[in-house]
């Protein structure tokens, strides 16, 4: 378990680095969600994710007990996080990514000086090499989500809900691996319990849903949902029991939902918002909470989207 304390110490950690992002409102949505939505701007935080939180608590932790070099396995925005805090700090990173990324991620990482190498498809062939890397060079291999480090990161987050809107009600949250929804567990159920936080997953991807219903972690075949932040085959060692403990429910939406509401925020509100943080609001468009008159908070987690990617969407 991550306390809150351990919350407020990655928040003074990171100040200098991470954004306190906007929430703002729409009064469309809200009316056409039968509640009263807000959104939690974290397409708009810096390298476009939330995933800076975790990444600067973790790397500048190692990087005061003395790691020259650390590595990750992700071309997405884990990766483009790593690369930046480590390149704000001054040491050197090496990210694993997969041989078919698109060019697009790829140059987000080099643009923060990170040094890449290629490896297999999956993240299976990824995740060893990476952490061989660092072994091979002393140096740390930084996890996406299933750190104390990374967890509290995220979970800052949380403190920022709790003072930016005192009135919240409910707090809807995507689910990968669990870093982020453990983080914002940690930071609000033990101060303000009431307050109800429900879990989204792809309908294809619900690897979490499936464990909690069985008790333990479960697996799931590699899915190829649009919400590509979501993607994890099984939650965490340390998030599960997080999420086990306080959750208050998990619901999924299809990928024609997921694509419905990210287009409708863009003509809406004209926010760029990637298909993973468009499932929070298809959940509630799509009423899959099951409450009215609420003041609900949509985690918008990320922004990472390329133009070419959403033509195709549109075009489907
Ligand atoms: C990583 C990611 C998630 C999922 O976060 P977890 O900590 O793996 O649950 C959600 N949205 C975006 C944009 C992400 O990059």
């Amino acid at each position: 378990m991550i306390t809150v304390q351990k919350i407020f110490e990655a928040r003074d950690q990171i100040k200098d680095i991470v954004k306190e992002t906007p929430i703002f409102q729409s009064t469309l949505l809200s009316d056409l969600a039968g509640n009263k939505l807000f959104f939690k701007a974290e397409h708009l935080q810096r390298t476009g994710s939330f995933k800076i939180r975790g990444a600067t608590n973790k790397v500048m932790h190692v990087a005061k007990n003395g790691a020259t070099f650390v590595t990750a396995a992700s071309s997405g925005n884990h990766g483009q996080a790593v690369a930046y805090i480590s390149n704000k700090v001054g040491i050197k990173a090496t990210i694993v990514v997969p041989e078919d990324a698109i060019s697009s991620k790829i140059k987000a990482i080099q643009a923060y000086h990170g040094s890449i190498e290629t490896c297999g498809t999956t993240s299976a062939e990824r995740l060893p090499r990476a952490k061989q890397l660092a072994n091979e060079n002393e140096g740390v291999f930084i996890p996406p989500y299933d750190d104390p480090y990374i967890i509290a990161g995220q979970g800052t987050i949380g403190l920022e809900i709790l003072e930016q809107l005192d009135s919240v009600d409910v707090i809807v949250v995507p689910i990968g691996g669990g870093g982020l929804i453990s983080g914002i567990l940690s930071a609000i159920k033990e101060v303000k319990p009431s307050i109800q936080i429900i879990g989204v997953e792809p309908e294809t991807a619900n690897d979490t849903l499936l464990s909690l219903k069985k008790g333990e972690i479960v697996a799931i075949q590699q899915t190829k949902t649009i919400a590509d932040g979501l993607r994890t085959s099984q939650p965490g060692s340390f998030t599960f029991p997080i999420v086990q403990k306080y959750i208050d429910d998990i619901v999924t939406v299809s990928e024609q939902e997921i694509q419905d509401a990210l287009f409708l925020m863009l003509e809406r509100t004209k926010q760029i918002i990637e298909p993973s943080s468009a499932t929070t609001v298809a959940a509630v468009l799509n009423d899959k909470l099951n409450v009215r008159d609420k003041n609900i908070v949509c985690v918008l987690s990320g922004g990472n989207v390329d133009v070419r990617t959403l033509s195709s969407f549109f075009n489907r």
